[in-house]
């Protein structure tokens, strides 16, 4: 067996051993106990490196989120995404961020005890994320924050966001510089978003947050190449995702076929009803 096979097996497991903590959260909130239970079950540690709290010796691949990924949502589409947005929260941290920002930050994420998430949408900028207006001042050696972000994955009940702002009026996507931004920090605040899903997702305002120099991410002005690089790592595992959930679906749906008796026999056998297995 693979080390990726095993990744995926025990993922499933652990799922499966997390499935009344899953099951015990609120709906379209962050789920706190889950996200502490992934990390002491060693999940969340699995796919973060050494200098950012995990166990690796490498940043995590597509490849092994997608196994990872594939393996929860047959499990938990809840459990999936836990680990797929606390992942994609503190991601840009790992990929830009010095040794200091990747240990304060990251680490606390990779262990459970902090919740991550990733602030690039705007009303006015989605697919075109380059056209966000969310501005960062300059004010003494730091910045201050000012504007909205809506659909954001763990808002607003996140602890540390990577925020992503316009430094350079004009420049499109050579004016954007991504900001590590706690959760409580002064000045910003959210709203939780209904979808047709139980999914933790939210609005953010900010007025007039004020970061350090510390709190930049990679280098000014280059926050959009890091927002690219992050979700090229993280897309690939979207679809995987999506397989896990339509394999559970199918089985769901042969299991019942098979169980379902009409006119003295299960459904299956009828010509119309698929019968796969
Ligand atoms: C469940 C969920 C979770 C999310 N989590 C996060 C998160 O954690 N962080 C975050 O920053 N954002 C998040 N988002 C926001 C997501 O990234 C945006 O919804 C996405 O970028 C699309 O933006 P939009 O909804 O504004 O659609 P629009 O940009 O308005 O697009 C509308 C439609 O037009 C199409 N379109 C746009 N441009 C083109 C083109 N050039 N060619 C062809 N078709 C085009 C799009 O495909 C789409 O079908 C989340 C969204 C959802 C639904």
């Amino acid at each position: 067996m693979s080390d990726r096979d095993r990744l995926a097996g025990d993922a499933a497991a652990i799922a499966r051993k997390l499935a009344p903590v899953a099951a015990s959260g609120q709906e379209g909130r962050v789920n706190r106990r889950l996200i502490g239970g992934l990390a002491q079950e060693g999940l969340l540690p699995r796919l973060f490196p050494r200098r950012a709290g995990g166990i690796r010796d490498e940043d995590v691949s597509a490849v092994d989120l997608c196994a990872v990924r594939e393996a929860l949502a047959k499990e938990s589409t809840v459990t999936e995404n836990a680990i797929a947005i606390q992942t994609l929260g503190a991601y840009p941290i790992v990929l830009a961020g010095s040794d200091e920002q990747a240990d304060r930050y990251a680490g606390p994420v990779a262990r459970g005890e902090a919740v991550a998430a990733f602030a690039l949408t705007e009303p006015g900028a989605g697919t075109d994320a380059g056209a966000l207006a969310l501005r960062a001042e300059r004010d003494g050696k730091g910045y201050r924050l000012s504007g909205t972000k809506v659909f954001i994955s763990n808002a607003p009940d996140a602890d540390v966001y990577t925020i992503f702002a316009r430094t350079t009026a004009g420049a499109g996507t050579k004016g954007i510089t991504a900001f590590i931004v706690n959760g409580d920090a002064k000045g910003l605040s959210g709203t939780a978003m209904r979808l047709l899903s139980a999914h933790p997702i939210g609005r953010l305002e900010l007025d007039g947050v004020l970061v350090s120099a510390r709190q930049v991410l990679g280098e000014v002005d280059r926050g959009f190449k890091l927002a690219m690089r992050t979700l090229d790592l993280f897309r690939p595992s979207v679809g995987a995702s999506v397989i896990g959930m339509a394999q559970a679906a199918l089985d769901a749906a042969i299991a019942h076929a098979s169980s379902r008796q009409a006119f003295g026999r299960p459904i299956k056998e009828f010509q119309a009803v698929p019968r796969s297995r």
